[in-house]
């Protein structure tokens, strides 16, 4: 059964052809992969002062606080913007690199669909978007492989923040055949429908995505949700706090909140043994979300991200033009990022799930069979600039120094997944070899032997 698996599973990524050239952009810089900014950036002063004047108000805010507006402020947040990605923007990430790495994940999701059993409705739902480039790749290789899905209906929904984003997703995936809703109240913003004919919904919220045995994916989105900041100190731990600088009044900074906060009273393990921590209560919030649908509708998530399992300290950075960025300095005008605290994510999902990995994403695409992917658009590819593209874009997904061992894979599973095949109703099995868990598909090495 085990073999049977991983063939099918092999299989699927063969018959992935798109003869395309598989790059976006060959000269990719990840947010990992920048050095300090020379420049001192132009500023965004509504955002600033938007930011003095409510701490002048209320005193100083947390860093979570700070993230949340500076991200997703809805005038002024950063990610209103819509142009933060690719080679002109201020970063770029995986699935704009090339194209393989969204086939394999689209690859990855039928997979766990028919892992599951094959269930009549599939719902594809994607936790922040971007471009949508992921979401295409993935819904190419679900229309490749549409007689593998049979009957299956399915259905494709957007988590994005950003109106412009949601925009920009809609015109790369429904040709711009999209409607905004007529209220704001509405939990369903935006509707649209694919060439193909899949529907496609955008919400604000993972909590208005309908129910349903669902797939989520969610690539570099858990390091955009805001973080707590708490430092050890001879009197505790205390929170990190951002305020206004007294000398310099347009300027920012860092304080430790003199006494404890409720946050640095509730989210610190009381074993832990760094001396600073960062901690995701958003993220944590939304891996609870996914764990109770998967264990009541079935499904499965895969995050993608770059993160530890709880080994880092002090990671919080900012990104601009590709380089990195004060986060304090011209709030608003820069992306704001914090590695993901695996062994956080895995202790908020519960026992409710089977959580597998995180694995580095060298392992990941390698199980997944990006080398076979590889040879077979090297092998039709004669154009000696797109090679050497197709080339450079693997190693910066797969390199150990590059993307390659700084992005994890990360996934929560319905235990029926995981759980030994029950024995057919006749047949004499030996009790020493009753069949293992069927492999899941990234986490597990694929072979035909
Ligand atoms: N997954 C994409 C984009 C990553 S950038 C890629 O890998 O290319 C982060 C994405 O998450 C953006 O689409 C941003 O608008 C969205 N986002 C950030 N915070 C969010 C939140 N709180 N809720 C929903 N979407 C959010």
């Amino acid at each position: 059964m085990r073999a049977f698996l991983c063939l099918k599973t092999q299989q699927l990524v063969i018959r992935v052809l798109s003869p395309s050239a598989a790059v976006r952009w060959g000269a990719a810089q990840s947010r990992f992969l920048c050095s300090s900014s020379p420049e001192e950036s132009k500023s965004r002063p509504s955002m600033l002062r938007h930011l003095t004047t409510k701490l002048k108000a209320t005193g100083p805010i947390t860093v979570a606080e700070y993230m949340r507006e500076v991200l997703t402020n809805p005038v002024t947040g950063y990610y209103v913007r819509n142009n933060m990605l690719g080679p002109d923007g201020d970063f770029i990430t995986s699935p704009e690199i090339s194209q393989i790495f969204g086939e394999l994940l689209g690859v990855w999701i039928i997979s766990e669909w028919m892992g599951a059993g094959r269930p009549k409705q599939l719902q594809l739902v994607e936790l922040g978007p971007g471009k949508g480039s992921l979401a295409g790749d993935v819904l190419r290789v679900l229309s490749q492989l549409r007689s593998v899905l049979g009957e299956a209906s399915v259905s494709l929904h957007l988590v994005e923040v950003s109106p412009a984003l949601s925009l920009l997703q809609a015109q790369n995936l429904t040709r711009s055949c999209s409607q905004e809703a007529d209220s704001e109240d509405e939990p369903v913003y935006r509707r649209g429908e694919t060439a193909a004919g899949l529907p496609v919904s955008w919400y604000r919220r993972l909590d208005d995505v309908p129910a349903g045995f669902s797939i989520f994916v969610a690539h570099e989105f858990f390091d955009a949700l805001p973080i707590h900041k708490f430092q050890r100190t001879q009197k505790g731990w205390r929170e990190v706090m951002v305020d206004i600088d007294p000398d310099k009044p347009d300027k920012l900074r860092f304080v430790v909140a003199p006494s404890p906060t409720l946050a640095s009273s509730t989210l610190v393990q009381a074993d832990e043994r760094r001396d600073h921590v960062e901690v995701c209560a958003e993220g944590g919030v939304i891996v609870q979300q996914l764990s109770k649908r998967i264990t009541e509708e079935g499904g499965a998530a895969l995050i993608a991200d770059y993160g530890h399992d709880g080994t880092k300290t002090d990671t919080f950075r900012g990104f601009k033009g590709h380089q990195l960025h004060d986060v304090l300095s011209s709030p608003g005008s820069a992306d704001l990022t914090a590695d993901v605290d695996f062994s956080y994510l895995r202790r908020m999902a519960g026992g409710g799930v089977a959580c597998l990995g995180p694995v580095s994403q060298r392992t990941f695409l390698k199980n997944m069979g990006i080398d076979t992917r590889m040879q077979v658009l090297l092998r039709s590819c004669v154009d000696p600039t797109t090679r050497k593209q197709l080339i450079s874009s693997y190693d910066m997904l797969t390199n150990p120094i590059k993307m390659g061992e700084r992005f994890h894979f990360f996934s929560l599973l319905h235990h029926s997944r995981l759980a030994k095949p029950k024995k057919t109703e006749g047949l004499k099995l030996d009790k020493k070899k009753s069949p293992a868990p069927l492999p899941v598909a990234g986490f597990t090495e694929l072979s035909i032997s």
